[in-house]
């Protein structure tokens, strides 16, 4: 399941081939993903040249010179193709610039995209209330400080509350807490002050770190299937139940459920 290193990765390399391109043919392949493609779509994006690339949480936005911006999700199983040798059966959306294809490829179907007036952005539903970028300016240990005052659930569950943070999935929620030696169980109220900073600059480490292992996931991009966004990064505790703690100290790798998901932590270390 991509999560945001996955998205942001996907983002840059679409922006290599995608940035200052006119968008010569769209063709939708089927009228829905999860959700039915948006009316006049095709008419919309058809001749519309792309003026830049972003990203909010786990969402991709590709702004274009008529003021709209076409906003993508990956879902479960979404990726972008770049000049993939041949339509496949999951190709449900194709955009074909002078120079290259672009094709949303997606078998499970749960990704999907709508067109929004780019200056309505901020007010698209997902968007309203969502909270700050975790690697952008808005992310400090004040934010998160005000935010977790007086609540009593669980540090882990908070953080992925996307009014809280935006765009961080289990993994990386995770990682942080690892990297930060705080306990995935504790009432997010009574998270330390120095720990809520170790966490704010945990939370940007793992990210960044995951960001640079797809970067150089982009290098070899010259993949037959010219797939985007997917790659192998290390991991200090998620999925490693049963193994010795990174961190030497002893203690194992122990998995637990919260709100219905894993959690994956060290006992030992993690307070
Ligand atoms: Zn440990």
């Amino acid at each position: 399941m991509p999560e945001l290193p996955e998205v942001e990765t996907t983002v840059r390399g679409l922006a290599r081939h995608l940035e200052g391109q006119r968008i010569e043919r769209v063709a939708l392949n089927r009228p829905d993903m999860r959700f039915p493609f948006p009316e006049g779509f095709v008419q919309a994006l058809t001749g519309a040249t792309v003026t830049g690339l972003g990203r909010r949480a786990k969402y991709g936005l590709i702004h274009t010179d008529r003021d709209s911006t076409m906003v993508f999700h990956l879902g479960m199983s979404g990726r972008w193709r770049i000049d993939p040798s041949e339509t496949a059966k999951h190709d449900h959306l194709v955009l074909e610039t002078p120079g290259h294809r672009f094709a949303l490829h997606d078998p499970r179907r749960f990704g999907f995209v709508d067109l929004v007036p780019t200056d309505a952005l901020d007010r698209w539903p997902a968007f309203a209330a969502m909270g700050p970028e975790p690697l952008g300016p808005g992310l400090t240990a004040g934010h998160l400080a005000a935010a977790l005052a007086g609540r009593r659930q669980a540090i882990k569950l908070m953080l992925l509350d996307q009014r809280i943070v935006a765009g961080l999935g289990n993994i990386y929620v995770c990682e942080a807490l690892f990297r930060a030696r705080i306990d995935p169980r504790k009432p997010a109220g009574q998270v330390s002050r120095p720990a809520i900073e170790r966490l704010v600059a945990a939370i940007r480490e793992v990210l960044e770190q995951a960001i640079g292992d797809g970067g150089s996931s982009l290098r070899d991009y010259a993949r037959p299937d010219g797939e985007l966004g997917y790659f192998a990064t290390r991991f200090a505790v998620y999925d490693r139940e049963g193994q010795p703690c990174a961190r030497g100290d002893g203690g194992s790798v122990t998995r637990i459920v919260q709100g219905g998901r894993s959690t994956w932590y060290c006992p030992k270390c993690q307070k």
